[in-house]
């Protein structure tokens, strides 16, 4: 078993990204900004928002936190977002989820200027991915695509099972890893929770991709001998033997599943690190307007 290894890829892309903000810098006279909004102060949103902030700092990007208590309003939250639309001084703006029920996420979504959605989400952007057009790529998949590119995973022809079907990881990853390209040219079975004879479906996977959200899902006896297994799994758990008082579990047996895997990912440093050199990528790409002029 051989590890693909978020810490060491994702700290090798953002060298990169770093050498190309310093060049936008010099060129343009300003950095790439991404402005992040949270709402509330949900536990795993905090942490995840605090280091796509502190990541856009050590590349050299200006990064901007734009905070509501939960009890604010929908219609407050929307024209925030449509004032920054209009603000040419910002290349991505993301809204951190989930949201308070009272909001609707699919209006924020579809508020966010397609052309500074650096998360990818926008109807827009998925449907440019899904005709192979310049766009954003949703974060999440895009870092996973990195990661398979960067280790030279073969992925051409084999059989790639994604478990979870969510608008943000499951779907997306489902449409990358099918399209004509290098990585894809899967053959893929999207599955969920509704799907018949997942453990057979899985055990078929030559590449396993888990978004499911919970703990352990996928254990041994699923997996092919030889299958690349890649963890999107974030489930956090409090722990009174760690520093930060939660600690971090995937989807992923991976004790058990590593010594049967070709590669996998661990979690944390995984699938996590890749999400944000994602959003980076296209944070960079929208300041340089490579995807949209
Ligand atoms: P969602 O809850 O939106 O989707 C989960 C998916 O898993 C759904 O499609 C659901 O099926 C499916 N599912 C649930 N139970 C089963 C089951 N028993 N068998 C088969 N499928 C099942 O989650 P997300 O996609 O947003 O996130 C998935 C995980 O990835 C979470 O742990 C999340 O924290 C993590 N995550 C990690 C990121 C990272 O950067 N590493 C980024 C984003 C998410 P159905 O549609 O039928 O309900």
């Amino acid at each position: 078993m051989q590890l693909l290894d978020g810490k060491f890829v994702s700290e090798k892309i953002k060298q990169d990204i770093a050498a190309e903000a310093a060049d936008f810098l010099a060129s343009s006279g300003r950095k790439p900004h991404l402005i992040a909004i949270l709402v509330g102060s949900d536990g795993g949103s905090e942490t995840y928002v605090a280091s796509k902030m502190k990541n856009c700092e050590k590349v050299g990007f200006k990064s901007s936190l734009v905070r509501y208590d939960v009890t604010v309003t929908e219609a407050e939250l929307l024209s925030k977002i449509e004032e920054i639309n209009q603000d040419a001084g910002v290349d991505g703006l993301i809204v951190q989820l989930p949201l308070p029920k009272h909001i609707d996420p699919e209006k924020v979504t579809e508020t966010i200027d397609y052309r500074k959605d650096v998360d990818g989400f926008h109807p827009i952007n998925l449907g440019r991915m899904m005709r192979n057009l310049p766009c954003f790529i949703p974060a999440t998949p895009y870092g996973i695509m990195l990661m398979l590119e960067q280790y030279g995973i073969d992925t051409v022809g084999k059989h790639c099972v994604v478990v979870g079907r969510s608008n943000i990881v499951g779907s997306p990853m489902s449409i990358l890893m099918a399209r004509n390209a290098n990585p894809g040219n899967c053959t893929v079975s999207l599955t969920h929770s509704r799907t018949e004879n997942l453990k057979e479906i899985i055990l078929q996977g030559d590449i396993v991709i888990a978004a499911i959200g919970k703990k352990n899902f996928i254990t041994a006896d699923m997996i092919k001998p030889g299958a690349v297994i890649i963890d999107v799994g974030m489930n956090r758990e409090t722990s009174a033997t760690t520093k930060s008082g939660y600690k971090l579990y995937g989807d992923v047996d991976f004790d058990n599943v590593a010594p049967k895997a070709s590669w996998i990912t661990p979690v944390p440093g995984g699938v996590g690190l890749m999400t944000i050199v994602g959003l980076l990528k296209n944070t960079l790409a929208s300041a340089k307007k490579e995807v949209y002029k």
